[in-house]
């Protein structure tokens, strides 16, 4: 005795109630009996794909034998096999033959919304997707601040956008998290937009790619999925590491890609490795998405960092100072995403509170994101930090030369080794390439001082006290 479809149902029924509707509906409802029961211990489940049947076996595979184990009041044990959709379907009754039909005829009249509508369930997702390129106004070349990091990367992307010859194929862009692959990427499609407003530009993540292709298989729109893409005049896919070693999705990727590249349509990618470190894919789709042009965007360093906050800063007509933009550029170093949320976060409570920006404005509301805490700065800390930010030569602070420029940065030096450390000024002479302690005695009091009377300096040696207690 195997499984009644009534008893079917109630498995259903049991499974929608533990996972809920939602899990239900993309995973568990395109479960079927399949047509071959083998014998009384043993259910056989059939799944439209190897990816789906994996998926469920190891999420859900537990619940399933559990639940029909109980409703056939016997210790079963449940097995799947994979019946392609596309297949069932041909063998179908009559109706869905002519639905495949259909889905066939529309595609061949090329891209319109009637044909991608005609495709069935996931209509909605591929008509948005047909009409794509919800590109993200801000993020244009205009925006995007360039410099050492990823100045190479921002060069090859206007090319690209900028050329009516397909000339890198495809353009593989790598980098960490927030360090502008999106921005670039949306900057590309919105400029290959404003050239040609014809031009069908279809952006879209991985992870979006993934849905829509698990959809479409169950939708049994599989044939428009596949349209609503080859008819891409340039496809970009955001994070695909994301579908790496997805089985189906990654294979039915590969091949709308091979379709595009073989069109001479432009393929951009994005991804938070290069192509060789992607894991779970195969070699061949490996060495194709490193036979174009495959760009890294590095961290950014501080001076950039400090001009992309500007730049923003400017963007949204705020007012901060330099020093300020200087300091966050200098603590938050991971990613500019969150240098961002720093900026509109000080933004915001200056708003609230209706102050200006100033330094400790911004080290008091981001102390958790700096990890404020009085740390004990060293020496040789301090040396790096003024020769640093006063713009000397390291072996100059250290060394003798008495030049102005390079004199009061070192007597800075040894009045924040003073008040930040606690060595004694014979100590700190030691440490300043073997100088009398009565140097230091003589500096730390200069420069006591001239802080009332030089507020640049003040202001110098104020951000470099801030930047060498706050941050890690
Ligand atoms: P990724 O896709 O690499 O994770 P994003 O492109 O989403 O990063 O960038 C994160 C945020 O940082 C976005 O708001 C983006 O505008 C901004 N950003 C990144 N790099 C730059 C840059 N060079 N100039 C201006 N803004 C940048
Ligand atoms: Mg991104």
């Amino acid at each position: 005795m195997s499984l009644s479809s009534a008893q079917w149902s109630s498995v259903q029924v049991a499974l929608k109630g533990q996972v809920g509707e939602e899990d239900f509906n993309s995973w568990l409802s395109s479960l079927r009996i399949a047509s071959e029961q083998t014998d009384l211990e043993r259910v056989a489940l059939s799944v439209p794909t190897r990816f789906i049947q994996d998926w469920v076996d190891e999420h859900y595979g537990d619940i399933i034998q559990k639940s029909i184990s109980e409703t056939l009041q016997r210790d079963i044990a449940v097995t799947y096999v994979v019946k392609p959709v596309m297949e069932a379907e041909v063998v179908a009754p009559q109706e869905k033959v002519v639905e495949v039909k259909g889905e066939l005829a529309s595609t061949s009249e090329d891209r319109n919304k009637q044909s991608v509508s005609a495709a069935g369930s996931s209509d909605t997702d591929l008509e948005v997707l047909a009409n794509s390129g919800r590109l993200d106004p801000r993020f244009t070349f205009d925006t995007f601040v360039t410099g050492k990091s990823n100045h190479f990367a921002y060069a090859a992307a206007q090319r690209i956008a900028e050329s009516d010859v397909t000339v890198y194929n495809p353009f593989f862009l790598h980098g960490g998290v927030g360090l502008g692959k999106t921005h670039l990427m949306h900057a590309i499609g919105s400029k290959i937009k404003e050239r040609n407003p014809n031009r069908h530009v279809v952006y879209i993540s991985a992870e979006q790619f993934l849905n829509y292709f698990i959809k479409a298989l169950k939708g049994r729109s599989t044939l428009a999925f596949k349209e609503a893409f080859r008819a891409a005049d340039v496809l970009m896919i955001d994070d695909i590491q994301f579908i790496a070693g997805k089985g189906t999705t990654q294979e039915e990727f590969f091949h709308t890609f091979n379709a595009l590249v073989g069109m001479g349509k432009q393929v951009i990618l994005t991804a938070d490795r290069p192509p060789h470190e992607l894991d779970g894919i195969e070699d061949r789709l490996r060495s194709r998405l490193g036979a174009g042009l495959t760009c890294e965007i590095h961290a950014p360093d501080v001076e950039t960092r400090q001009a992309i906050l500007e730049k923003k800063a400017e963007e949204t007509g705020l007012k901060i100072p330099s020093n300020v933009t200087l300091f966050l550029a200098d603590g938050i170093d991971s990613s500019i995403r969150e240098l961002e949320g720093a900026l509109n976060r000080l933004a915001a409570y200056a708003q609230l509170s209706d102050v200006e920006i100033t330094l400790d404005f911004a080290q008091e509301q981001l102390k958790d994101l700096l990890r404020v805490q009085k740390k004990q700065a060293t020496i040789e800390e301090i040396q790096h930090k003024v020769a640093d930010y006063f713009d000397v030569r390291l072996a100059d602070l250290l060394g003798t030369r008495r030049l102005r420029e390079i004199a009061r940065p070192r007597q800075v030096a040894m009045y924040l080794s003073k008040r930040l450390t606690s060595k004694s000024y014979p100590d700190i002479g030691r440490a300043f390439g073997g100088r009398d302690h009565t140097t230091v005695m003589h500096a730390v009091r200069t420069i006591e001082n001239l802080l009332s009377r030089e507020p640049d300096l003040a202001e110098k040696v104020e951000l470099v006290e801030k930047v060498l207690t706050t941050h890690r």
